[in-house]
């Protein structure tokens, strides 16, 4: 039924608008906060009833408004953060559109009670369905509180699409956690339905707020990334590549101190751990980008949840590489900050300050059992980062001082095998398990890397040449690609009709029957990407295939030599946590995780 075209009254206009920024009760939270953000407070205290479906308040120490123009806060386009256009440009502040208090005061009721530090009384404004409906003087400490009830009620339908009030609870929190992740400095506290759901210090130690926000699951295995290019700058934390989730949410990008969602961040993490771990599985990713302003525009989005880059291709490299450079650094068998080779890793969570206030500060959360034996760091799971077992034991890098090293050049003792499969191997403080195939598979797949990268591949020729007849797809595929396989150390060419003859074969490899090793070849590297990521080009599934022909098998047995060997060859390679189909290779019990399996803490 199509009508007259005509211009919408203000009312409606703004209720309209403010169906883009305020989705629900944690929209709410995340703009209220915000806001006391970009008014300098240091200390945030967040109130919530009925999950913030009922009502929210949100006090600040920030720098207050002028009762004069208090008011004017509420009315759209009103902003004390950009007088001009260029200014977008250059904007740090979240808030710059002055839409967000006029939009929450168009569908609830806002009481806004303020005060400068200049001044001895502040104001409180109460705003009803936009209306302003009362002015008066408040005292009270200098910063603004402002408490938002009656929500939906002037828009009825909104509220119908409200989840229950734990759903709701839970978003509000995730917005908390993840502005308190970015903030550390700022002391959070939390407060719903008058108990206590999460009280954060100020610090000055991101690894501490993330070990709280994130939970010891996290504490205990990120590993701290940094790293600059062009005027901006990448910080943050990565968990170990053998610790993976079946979920996103543990990837967590912030850019100048604002949670994004971000799909090329995300394609340059999940590339940088590529061939580290599994298909559909992800690492856990904290990462901080601070750039100008000029080079992110990030008003493309209603609640600014999504950004546009300037130089994507610049930020896709820098966030691959610094994490690629993080992850170089890692070694199964070494315990987190003793790596060999590279550099130190400061593993940021083993100071006791961090452990301190894991202790002091994280709440349990509801239906957990307060009494678990032994107490120790309860553990606490926001529901954003609600940990799920995920099938790998403990990694846990445990750091002991003064550790001296053995003739071998490991402080590991060989007990045996396991399994036909399972290497175990004895340290003063843990037990090391390795599998064998999956770890010599992973060496043999770097060293065939780095061969590519730097001279040619170590390859034997055979005494005498082989010829074999294949079927012509595989001989066309193996003919088409004979350059490739030839970095990689197998040499052939065509002998005519249906047949080739191989000349050489890579050193490791040991192929009896080389007519059905080429067939393998042919038909697993001339397969679709069975990782369905699509990012898996030929050469690398060639040199995958070469290791995993080339590896030790599962049930086969190895000697002490051949076990410490393959250790100290994991030691000294940085990847070798997972094996290149992202399997783990290592997986490490220490001895606090042994002492609690036999109850002895
Ligand atoms: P924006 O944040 O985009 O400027 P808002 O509608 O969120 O728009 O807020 C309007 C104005 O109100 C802000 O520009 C700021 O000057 C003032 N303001 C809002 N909240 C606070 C606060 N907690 N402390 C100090 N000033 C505030
Ligand atoms: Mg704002």
């Amino acid at each position: 039924m199509p009508g007259k075209i005509q211009l919408l009254p203000e009312e409606l206009t703004s209720r309209i608008a403010a169906g883009e920024v305020v989705e629900r009760p944690a929209s709410i939270v995340k703009e209220l906060m915000e806001n006391a953000l970009d008014a300098g407070a240091t200390d945030l205290l967040v109130v919530l009833e009925g999950g913030g479906t009922v009502s929210i308040r949100v006090a600040d120490n920030g720098i207050g408004i002028d009762p004069d123009e208090a008011p004017l806060a509420f009315q759209r386009y009103a902003t004390s953060k950009i007088t001009r256009f260029e200014d977008l440009w250059s904007v740090r502040s979240f808030g710059f559109r002055g839409e967000a208090l006029p939009s929450i005061a168009s569908i609830a009721r806002v009481e806004m009670t303020t005060r400068t530090r200049s001044l001895p009384v502040g104001v409180r404004i109460v705003v009803q369905a936009g209306e302003v409906v009362e002015v008066s003087e408040a005292g009270g400490a200098p910063g603004t509180t402002i408490f938002v009830s009656r929500i939906f009620e002037p828009v009825p339908v909104r509220k119908k699409f409200l989840r229950s009030e734990t759903a709701e609870q839970s978003a509000c929190l995730d917005v908390v956690l993840r502005i308190a992740l970015a903030h550390p400095r700022v002391r959070i506290r939390v407060t719903a339905s008058g108990r206590d759901l999460l009280n954060l210090p100020a610090t000055e130690d991101p690894a501490e707020r993330s070990a709280l926000v994130l939970g010891p699951d996290f504490a205990e295995q990120a590993v701290a990334l940094s790293g600059t290019a062009g005027g901006s700058s990448l910080t943050g934390f990565i968990s170990r590549p053998e610790r993976t989730r079946s979920s996103t949410k543990q990837m967590l990008f912030f850019i100048n101190g604002r949670y994004v969602r971000d799909t090329l961040i995300h394609r340059a993490v999940m590339t940088a751990f590529r061939r580290r771990i599994e298909a559909r599985r992800y690492p856990s990713a904290l990462l901080f980008l601070d750039m100008a302003p000029a080079e992110v525009d990030v008003n493309v989005h209603p609640a600014k949840m999504e950004v546009r880059f300037r130089k994507p291709g610049e930020v896709f490299q820098h966030v691959h590489d610094t994490i690629e450079r993080a992850l170089s650094r890692f070694s199964p068998v070494f315990p987190a900050g003793e790596s060999p080779s590279g550099e130190a890793l400061r593993p940021p969570y083993a100071t006791g300050r961090v452990e301190e206030a894991l202790r002091r500060y994280m709440i349990r959360s509801e239906g957990e059992d307060s009494r678990r034996e032994g107490g120790g760091v309860p553990r606490y799971a926001p529901p954003l980062l609600r940990t799920e077992s995920d099938g790998t034991a403990g990694f846990a890098p445990a750091v002991t001082e003064g550790r001296s090293y053995g003739a071998s050049g490991l402080p590991y003792a060989y007990i045996g095998q396991a399994a036909g499969t399972y290497l175990l191997f004895g340290a003063s403080d843990g037990l090391l398990i390795v599998d064998q195939h999956a770890a010599h598979e992973r060496i043999l797949y770097d060293r065939l890397q780095r061969r590519e990268q730097d001279r040619p591949p170590e390859s034997q020729r055979l005494l005498i040449p082989e010829v074999v007849a294949l079927p012509r797809k595989e001989l066309r595929f193996l003919l088409e690609n004979a350059a490739t396989l030839e970095d990689a150390g197998v040499l052939l060419e065509s002998f005519g009709g249906d047949a080739i003859v191989v000349k050489a074969l890579p050193a490791f490899l040991e192929a009896r029957d080389i007519r059905s090793f080429l067939l393998d070849l042919a038909e697993e590297v001339g397969r679709d990407d069975p990782s369905g990521r699509g990012i898996s080009p030929l050469r690398d599934r060639m040199l995958v295939f070469l290791a995993c022909r080339g590896a030790v098998k599962a049930r086969q047995d190895m000697s002490r030599e051949e076990a410490l060997a393959l250790l100290t060859a994991l030691g000294d390679d940085p990847q070798a946590a997972t094996c290149p189909h992202g399997r783990p290779v290592v997986v490490r019990f220490g001895t606090a995780e042994l002492e609690k399996m036999f109850r002895r803490r």
